[in-house]
This record gives structure tokens, sequence and C-alpha cells, in this order.
């Protein structure tokens, strides 16, 4: 990625500047990007990359990728793994700093019994149900644990004993100590420590008690010296925690740690949580977490989308103060304009319609020059011979007024090769069109004497003989809805039965007989397609990133 970007504008850059100005962090800007590694990364972790390691990049600072593996019951390696691949696709780089909450186990701990040594914590034997019954309400004040006094000696040998596991799951927890009364819900005494008897991805069964993200957030942001903590807006009402944590233990103002929040990132018609997405995975409404209609980065990747117009996508809709929801078009609209520039053009024909040329040699071929591209250039070779394809949309018999595609008895252009013109439609025995005869214009290629002939419809097409079979996969929304029922939670009835179309039998052009998962190509008149993992020299595969119809340019032009 190109360095020493100029900086950004906008409020968390100004909060930046601000503290520069006011002499803090005198060393340096550093963020960290701290996923919680119980699932893979979706488009919305990517606002939080770009804007994280964007950050470091623009003011010469640094940005870590933290691994927030705190709760060992949802989280596996198969998701560190894949966040990494992830991030590194991305195009930024974390350098020497990856980082486990895991590895600062016995910090933290050590953190929690100071807390209760500054008389600021106390083990609390209350249910989860009942400490949920004395929090209070937004109307209501909380009402004080019994075990809120306990002395100091009773806290440390409670605490010490809670490690050593001598209790059974949330027999007891740790609380922070602020104020039961507070208008701010997190601070009626948030628990900071639990008990759980559950064997941890790193750690094995070293620990029994693990800290609460609240806790151990703030304090892992201290001990890599992170100086912008940019998180989403739902954390807001956490950051009196997050500064009460790191004053009651003592850190210095000018140096310590700072909580900033942005909006997250909605996009219309798609699922935008680990939660969901692992529902969709594990209930099998998608093939994977890569599956190509999933907002997923790695499903993101394996349709087509590109690094570089996801990092486009980030800059373009900036951060905010308060949520909103972003049109999905601007995210495709990112991505077309990307391969617009990158993709070679090829013919592919998706539902085939067989064309005879009756005054064409029988036996004959020759190859026509293709450009691969508008701007680029480039050429390759197609064949034409006898016997075609066109798609079965460019033909209708009984058309409407202004068709300029193929009909009885007119004509139209095949791109990169001859006027052919419709002079009989063959029928089957049950009556349904099974080929056209054509004769064609031998003088109309590249170069010939009617070349420049006026003719309103140009056609793709491919040769029969040489065409290659491919599997086409078409997506649409996996939502049929703009939200993705946050409210509701009940996403699953909204899921779009027809977001994924599979066509066995398309044929396109022979030049990308060796074409490898991952290449990009404008099949012409029908959209950008990339490679799909799935393909192989003798099935070739290939997912549709997006049409050619920018909805989203159009409309910005009104
Ligand atoms: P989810 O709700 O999808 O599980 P999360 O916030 O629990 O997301 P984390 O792994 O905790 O996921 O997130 C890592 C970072 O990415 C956090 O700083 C979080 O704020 C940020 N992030 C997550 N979702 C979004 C989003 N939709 N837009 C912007 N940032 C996000
Ligand atoms: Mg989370």
């Amino acid at each position: 990625m190109a360095e020493n970007l100029t900086p950004p504008s906008n409020f968390v850059q100004n909060a930046i500047d601000e503290d520069l100005k006011n002499g803090k962090y005198t060393e340096g800007i550093h963020t960290r990007f701290p996923p919680e590694p119980n699932g893979y990364l979706h488009i919305g972790h990517a606002k939080s990359i770009c804007l994280n390691f964007g950050l470091a990049l623009a003011n010469g600072g640094k940005c870590n990728l933290r691994f927030d593996d705190t709760n060992p019951t949802k989280e596996d390696v198969e998701y560190v793994d894949s966040i990494q691949e992830d991030v590194k696709w991305l195009g930024f780089s974390w350098e020497d700093r990856k980082f486990y909450a895991s590895n600062y186990f016995p910090q933290l701990y050590e953190y929690a019994v100071e807390l209760i040594r500054r008389g600021k914590a106390y083990v609390c034997d209350l249910s989860a149900e009942q400490i949920r019954a004395y929090r209070g309400t937004l109307t209501e004040p909380g009402k004080e644990s019994p075990y809120r006094n306990r002395s100091l000696n009773e806290n440390l040998d409670l605490f010490a004993r809670m490690k050593q596991g001598e209790f059974p799951d949330g027999s007891h927890v740790l609380r922070a100590k602020i104020d039961m009364a507070s208008p701010n819900i997190t601070m009626r005494d948030p628990v900071i420590y639990r008990i759980s008897h559950t064997s941890h991805h790193r750690t094995g069964d070293e620990w029994c008690i693990y800290p609460m993200y609240d806790f151990a957030h703030p304090l892992s942001d201290a001990i890599e010296g992170i100086t912008h903590s940019v998180c989403t807006l739902e954390f807001e009402d956490h950051r009196p925690l997050y500064d009460w944590l790191l004053d009651s233990l003592g850190f210095d103002p000018t140096t310590r740690p700072r909580q900033i929040e942005f909006a997250r990132l909605n996009l219309t018609n798609t699922v935008m949580s680990k939660r969901k997405l692992r529902q969709l995975v594990e209930g099998g409404y998608v093939s994977g977490w890569d599956d190509p209609r999933m907002p997923t980065i790695s499903g993101l990747r394996r349709r087509g989308y590109t690094a570089a117009s996801i990092r486009d996508f980030c800059e373009r809709i900036g951060i905010a103060k308060s949520n909103s929801l972003v049109d999905v078009a601007i995210l495709e609209h990112c991505v077309r304009e990307d391969l617009n520039v990158n993709a070679d053009r090829v013919m592919a024909v998706l539902h085939p319609l067989k064309v005879v040329l009756t005054n064409y040699p029988v036996g004959k071929t020759e190859h026509l020059l293709a450009e691969n591209h508008p701007t680029r250039g480039g050429h390759h070779y197609v064949p034409f011979g006898r016997e075609l394809y066109i798609d079965q949309a460019d033909f209708m018999e009984d058309p409407p007024k202004k068709f300029f595609r193929l009909k009885p008895g007119g004509e139209v252009r095949l791109k990169h090769a001859y006027i052919i013109k419709c002079e009989e439609v063959v029928r089957d025995a049950a009556g349904q069109i099974q080929e056209l005869h054509c004769t064609y214009d031998p003088e109309s290629k590249a170069g010939g004497a009617t070349a420049s002939r006026k003719i309103k419809g140009t056609l793709h097409w491919v040769e029969a003989s040489s065409a290659l079979p491919a599997e086409v996969r078409l997506y649409d929304y996996l939502l049929t809805t703009d939200t993705d029922g946050e409210v509701a939670d009940d996403f699953l009835s909204a899921l779009n039965p027809k977001s994924l179309t599979v066509i066995q039998d398309a044929l396109i052009e022979p030049a990308v007989r060796w074409t490898a998962a991952g290449t990009h190509y404008q099949f012409l008149r029908e959209g950008y397609f990339c490679v799909d993992k799935d393909t192989t020299p003798d099935h070739l595969v290939f997912n549709q990133v997006v049409g050619l119809r920018d909805s989203w340019a159009k409309a910005q032009k009104g």
C-alpha cells in the first residue's frame, strides 16, 4: 500500500491533531485493530481496518493486530488464521505487532488484584440473574450487592481461590466498585472477571477465570501503548468505564489511550454481524464463510471483489458519528470502476441459441482479432466458423418496435466479426426453436468493403466447435429487505430464495482455456466475472461479480 497518505479529514484525525497540539502522545500515534476470533471478518471490519491502519499510515504511526480472545467458548484458530489472511489481502501490515489479549491474562489478573487492593473491586456471590435484577433500569437506580463491602483480605482470598478453580462457573464474579446509582448502567458495578471452566484455544486449561471485554480492552490498549482506541458507537456508554479503569489503576492521563467511537457500517440488503453470518454458515443457508454471497472479506474476494475496490469503498463512505445505512450499490460501483479499468474482455454466451451460417463454407474456420481492453489494448484471437451460438435473449421472433437485436429478416453485427441476417427459424418436433439459419456478409468484417455499413445491434457470440463449456454462478442479494433485521432479529425470514442461480451450460471463447481462480473478466454485454476456486481446466467455473449497469452512478447524475 502507498505510504504516507495525506491525513484524512475526519473527526478522529481532528482528535489526533488536537492531542498532538496539546503535547500528548509524544511517542507517536498508535492504533490497533482488535477482532474477536469468533468468525470471519466482514465488510464492516474492513471499514475498521482501513480506518485504524489508515490513521497509523497517515500519521507516521503504528497499528497493531490484536486478537481479542477473552471469550474461549466461541473462539477458534480457524478464525485467527482467516483474519490474518484477510487483513494482509486488504493491503495492510501489522509488521511484528501481532498480539493476543490472552497473552496478557497474567498481567490482567495482577491489575484486578491491584484494583481490589485499592478498594475498587470486590468478589460478588450473586447469581447472574440476581445481578441483573439488582442493576436497576434506565429510570431507577440499582441496588447494592450485599457482598459489596467485603474486607480487602476476604476479596483477595476469594479472587485467588476463583483463579485456583475452587468454585463452579457462575458462583462468583469480580466486580468493579463504582456506583450503583450512576445514570450510566455500564457504571453500576460491572462484572470484570467471571469463572468459566473452559479450555482456551491458546492458553488451554491454564485459566478458569476470564476477564470481561470491558476490563480486558482498555488494559490491553494500555499495555500495548495504544494512543487512540477507535471503536464503534455502541461502546460510547462504556467510555466512562474505560477511563475509570485506567484512572483507577494510575495510568498517566497524558500518555494513556483514549477511546473514540465512530458509526458502524450497515449495508442495504446485507447481513452484517458475525453471529448472524455464523447462523447462515451453520444452518447451511450458504456454502461456507467464503460463499460469494457473503459480505465476509473472504466471500467478497471469492466473488471477485478486489482489495483496491474495498479500500476505495471505505474511503468514499468516510466515517460518521451517527449510525446510517449505506447503499450496497456504492460498493458495487467501486468494484465496477476497478474492473472496468483492469479486467480483460471476452465473450461468453450464458443461454446459448445455435446459429448456422448457411453461406459460410463447411469446415472452414478463421481467427479474428479481438481486443482485450478498449483502452489498454492488447489482442487475442477468436475462432469463427459456420456454426455459432448467440444468447437466447438476443433473438425474438416477434419483437417490439425498438428491438435492435436479431429478428426474422433482421441484421446484426457480431462483435469482432461479420454482419449476419436471420433467414429462417428452425423448430424441433415440439415446436421449440432449435436453431437459426442465417447468412453472413463476407465483406463486412474489419477492413472489408461493407465493414462500416450501419447496423444498430452488435451481439456477442461464440464459435460452436471451439467454445468451452462453463458453469456460471449468478448472484442476487442474500436479503430481500434493506436491513438485516437488527430490530426484529428475524433475518432468516428475509432470506432471498433466489440469491444463487447456477447456469451449467454456458459457453465461453477458448482464449480462457487455462485461466485460474481469481482472474477477472468482463463478459461483453453481460457484466464482470471472476474465476472461482472450484474451476479446473476441464470444468470452468465463474462467479458473477457485478452487472454492467451502474444504478448508483446513474442515480447520482439524476
Ligand atoms: P459483529 O457484531 O459483526 O460480531 P464485532 O464488533 O463483535 O462485530 P469484533 O471482532 O469485536 O466484531 O470487531 C473488531 C473491530 O471491528 C471492532 O473495533 C469493531 O468495532 C469493528 N467493527 C465490527 N463491525 C463493524 C462494522 N459493521 N462497521 C465498522 N466497524 C466494525
Ligand atoms: Mg464482538
